[in-house]
């Protein structure tokens, strides 16, 4: 069996999270998905010459407080944790999900990546790059800002995840 990894989307309510994952898959845009769909998706790409396997998991929230929520933690093996760049909120939101993975996966570091989405959104910008840079970057957590509007960054931010994995595993 080839190589294979769980990914779960997490994020505040309506910041992009169903967008980026549709984007990703189906190369398109969708404006109005369902805020309270959570769906599995899976996709085989290959990246840096070898071929991955990868379940995707979109939350929606709901979860927020149950113990579902520490099912999805405890079973990903990278996330992608998205803010909007818009919305100071939904970037506060980030640390206390970074705080909640690392307390369930008992770890001070695991594979994930931090991504400020809706970057073409000029002029509506809430948080600089500069600020999650100096926020992140020294604990070795990738950043990267999006559009799944505009196709921006997209692709990178599952290559960056699953090389981040595969760095974590060769750790081991
Ligand atoms: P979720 O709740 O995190 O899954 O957010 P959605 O993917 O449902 O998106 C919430 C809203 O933000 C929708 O109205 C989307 O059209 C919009 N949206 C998502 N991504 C982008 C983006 O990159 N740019 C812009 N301008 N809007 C976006
Ligand atoms: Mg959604």
């Amino acid at each position: 069996m080839g190589e294979r990894m769980k990914f779960v989307v997490v994020g505040a309510g309506g910041v992009g999270k169903s967008a980026l994952t549709i984007r990703f898959l189906q190369d398109k845009f969708v404006s109005e998905y369902d805020p309270t769909i959570e769906d599995t998706y899976r996709k085989t790409l290959t990246i840096d010459k070898k071929s991955v396997y990868l379940d995707i998991l979109d939350t929606a929230g709901q979860e927020e407080y149950s113990s579902m929520r520490d099912t999805f933690y405890q079973n990903g093996d990278g996330f992608v944790i998205v803010y909007s760049l818009t919305s100071k909120e939904s970037y506060e939101k980030v640390e206390e999900i970074i705080d909640s993975i690392l307390r369930i996966k008992d770890a001070d570091k695991y594979p994930m990546i931090v991504v400020g989405n809706k970057c073409d959104l000029i002029g509506k910008r809430e948080i600089s790059r500069k600020k999650v840079e100096n926020d992140y970057k020294k604990n070795d957590i990738t950043v990267l800002e999006s559009s799944a509007k505009k196709n921006m960054n997209v692709h990178t931010i599952f290559e960056e995840l699953v090389r981040s994995v595969r760095k974590s595993i060769k750790l081991q």
